[in-house]
Formats: structure tokens, C-alpha cells, sequence
């Protein structure tokens, strides 16, 4: 489903990431892991389009991404990436089921349609109980729920996040990874998840370690 061939990125001549290749499918969970400095977050934000090679390609579902640009970018991205990050990034004035259609209104979904599909996921999510509640009311793994949900309205191809757990403490980080898991069940959602957690990382379908700017 997603095929990345010999990426590379040199930030001011310096290489960054070496020749990468990787291939996932259709509901994979992919690990990356690997010491500070090593590319990780360079080649997810690569894979997930917020950033250009140096050169090689990247294929989604047969979509040349690297070929993307301008609106036509940024629609694809809204439609087919989501993303999650260490910090939840939520919207303070919004409530949690507003924050999780905005993506799905700005790529011009029914708004019906849209609000019915963030019920089932923040349901799912474990939140069937926090619908209206703004982000500032919700505990630190509740909001990352939302960014989880607010990443999925749009049935994305593929999740990128970086570094999801990184701000939770463990427990929430073990149920916001088994999370992963029961959405993979539901959706056959694939994510490729960036972590530092050593208890986590080994719990997916592939963990590919990073070192240097090469996967060994
Ligand atoms: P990791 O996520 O594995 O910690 P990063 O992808 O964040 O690694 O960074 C890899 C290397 O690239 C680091 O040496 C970092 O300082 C450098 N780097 C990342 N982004 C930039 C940038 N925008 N400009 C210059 N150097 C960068
Ligand atoms: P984290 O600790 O969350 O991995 P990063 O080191 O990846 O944070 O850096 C956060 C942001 O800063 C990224 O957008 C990255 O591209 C940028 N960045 C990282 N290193 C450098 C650098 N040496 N020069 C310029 N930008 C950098």
C-alpha cells in the first residue's frame, strides 16, 4: 500500500536519511525505533507528506506523492494521512467532537456523515461520555484519544504518529497502544508509529530500527 524507494534528505548538505526503502500493507502496525539523531522523525514526516525527499519516491495506493503539490497536497494529505504527535495539538475552543470533524468538514463531507462517523470513533475510543467536553476538561490520555479520533475521520490510508505515548505516563501509554490494535480489528486502519517506548515498540506487526539515516 505504501512503498518509499531509496529516500533521501540532506538538510544543508549534510545527508540526513541514507537511501531508504520500505514497504506496508493494508493493516500493518510498523514500529520505528532508534536512538535521538538517527531520521526517524524526518522519514515519517517524508512518508507523510509534510516534507520533500532530496530524491527517491514514495508511492500511496499508487499516487506518486513526491509529485504532489500546492492544494492539490494538502487536500490528499487531509484525505488520506493522519497524523498523531507526542502533543495532542486540539483546538482550547473547540469541544472534543468538534475538534474531531474539523478535518472531515474542510475536506467537505456531510456534515451529518462526518458527525455520525466521529461518534462511532470517540465511542470507540473509550469517550462516549466526553463528546462536548473542551480539551482543557480532559485528562492527558483522553485528549490524545481525541487526536486519535480527530486522525481517523477522514478513513485514512495510513497514521503516522510520532512519538504518540511519549507524553503519557505508562499505563496510558500501553492502553493508547492497544488502542492501535482494536482500531486495526474495527478498521484494518495501518499505522506506522515512531517510539521511544522499549515496552511498546516490540508489540507490532514489524519493528524496523533506524540508525544513522538507514533502516538495518
Ligand atoms: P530522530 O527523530 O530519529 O530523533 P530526526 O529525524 O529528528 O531524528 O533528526 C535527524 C537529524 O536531522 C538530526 O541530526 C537533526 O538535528 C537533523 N534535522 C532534522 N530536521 C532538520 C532540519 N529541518 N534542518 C536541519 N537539520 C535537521
Ligand atoms: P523531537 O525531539 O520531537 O524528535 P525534533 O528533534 O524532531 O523533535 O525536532 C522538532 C522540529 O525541529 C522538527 O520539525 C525538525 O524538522 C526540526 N529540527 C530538528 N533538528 C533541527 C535542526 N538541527 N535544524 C533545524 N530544524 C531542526
Amino acid at each position: 500500500m505504501l512503498t518509499a524507494r531509496n529516500v533521501t534528505k540532506n538538510y544543508s548538505n549534510l545527508p540526513i536519511l541514507k537511501g531508504v526503502d520500505i514497504t506496508v500493507s493494508k493493516g500493518e502496525i510498523v514500529t520505528i525505533v532508534g536512538s535521538s539523531g538517527a531520521g526517524k522523525s524526518t522519514l515519517l514526516h517524508i512518508l507523510g507528506t509534510l516534507d520533500q525527499p532530496s530524491s527517491g519516491e514514495i508511492l500511496l495506493n499508487d499516487v506518486n506523492l513526491t509529485e504532489l503539490k500546492g492544494n492539490r497536497l494538502a487536500d490528499f494529505r487531509n484525505r488520506h494521512i493522519g497524523f498523531i504527535f507526542q502533543f495532542h495539538h486540539l483546538l482550547p475552543e473547540f469541544t472534543a467532537i468538534e475538534n474531531v470533524c474539523i478535518p472531515g468538514y474542510i475536506a467537505g463531507v456531510n456534515k451529518n456523515t462526518v458527525r455520525e462517523k466521529a461518534v462511532f470513533l470517540l465511542e470507540t475510543l473509550g469517550l462516549k461520555d466526553r463528546l462536548d467536553h473542551k480539551p482543557g476538561a480532559l485528562s492527558g490520555g483522553e485528549q490524545q484519544r481525541v487526536a486519535v479520533a480527530r486522525a481517523l475521520i477522514n478513513s485514512p490510508d495510513v497514521v503516522m504518529a510520532d512519538e504518540p505515548t511519549g507524553n503519557l505516563d505508562s499505563r496510558n501509554a500501553r492502553e493508547l497502544h492497544n488502542l492501535f490494535f482494536e482500531l486495526r480489528e474495527k478498521l484494518n486502519q495501518t499505522f506506522i508509529i515512531v517510539t521511544h517506548n522499549e515496552e511498546l515498540a516490540p508489540l507490532s506487526d514489524r519493528q524496523l530500527v533506524m540508525k544513522d539515516g538507514k533502516i538495518i
